[in-house]
């Protein structure tokens, strides 16, 4: 299955990577907030119990343990393994972009622990959900609540999404935002590894 995130995206996610450390590593505030943060991050990541999954293989349904399952859910409906990897992958995505821009806003520079992972293209279309180029840390009020935020103006916010990424990463993304996905076990499986991957890094 060919990879939908190319090179270029990958540089340009550890070039901004760098950036928010180096910012980070240069002021003692900051990072003593960055660690305490990361350690809360990780802790939220280790808590997951190991899941079994009724999973098809060559056609028989067989049970597997696949992944650590999701925070604990308090719904009384039982939730299907598919959301429940679904959900899954979005509290690695999280996890991911939050330590990416080093639990910074990346619109007001506001350095929170609640700075949230937001969405450039909507998380509806699997292609780009967990594309680490569609989405950055904002804190709440640049994200929902603030008269400019992502949320209340969102043609303000590409707008400027667009200018902060370029012509040439813009336009990838918004194709890669476009294509539609088969969101099966193969998928999912490789969307898993990336994450885990990408957050195994800053272990
Ligand atoms: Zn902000």
């Amino acid at each position: 299955m060919k990879s939908l995130v190319s090179q270029s995206v990958i540089d340009a996610s550890d070039k901004l990577r760098a950036d928010t450390m180096a910012k980070v590593n240069a002021d003692p505030k900051l990072r003593k907030i960055y660690d305490d943060t990361r350690k809360e991050a990780q802790a939220n990541i280790d808590r997951h119990k190991k899941m079994r999954l009724k999973r098809k293989v060559n056609g028989t349904v067989v049970e597997v343990e696949v992944a650590d399952s999701p925070t604990k859910v308090k719904s009384k409906r039982k939730k299907s393994d598919r959301s429940k990897r679904i959900e899954l992958l979005d509290t690695l995505f999280s996890e991911a972009i939050r330590m990416r821009d080093g639990f910074t806003c990346q619109r007001c520079g506001h350095q929170n622990k609640s700075a949230q992972a937001a969405h450039i293209w909507t998380r509806n279309n699997y292609s780009t959900r967990w594309d680490m180029e569609n989405a950055l840390c904002l804190c709440y009020m640049c994200h929902i609540k603030g008269f400019h935020s992502a949320h209340r103006e969102p043609a303000e916010f590409l707008e400027w999404i667009h200018k902060r990424m370029g012509d040439e990463r813009w336009e990838a993304l918004k194709v890669r935002s476009m294509n539609t996905v088969k969101v099966n076990d193969a998928f999912l499986d490789e969307t898993e590894k990336r994450l885990r991957k990408y957050l195994a890094r800053w272990k």
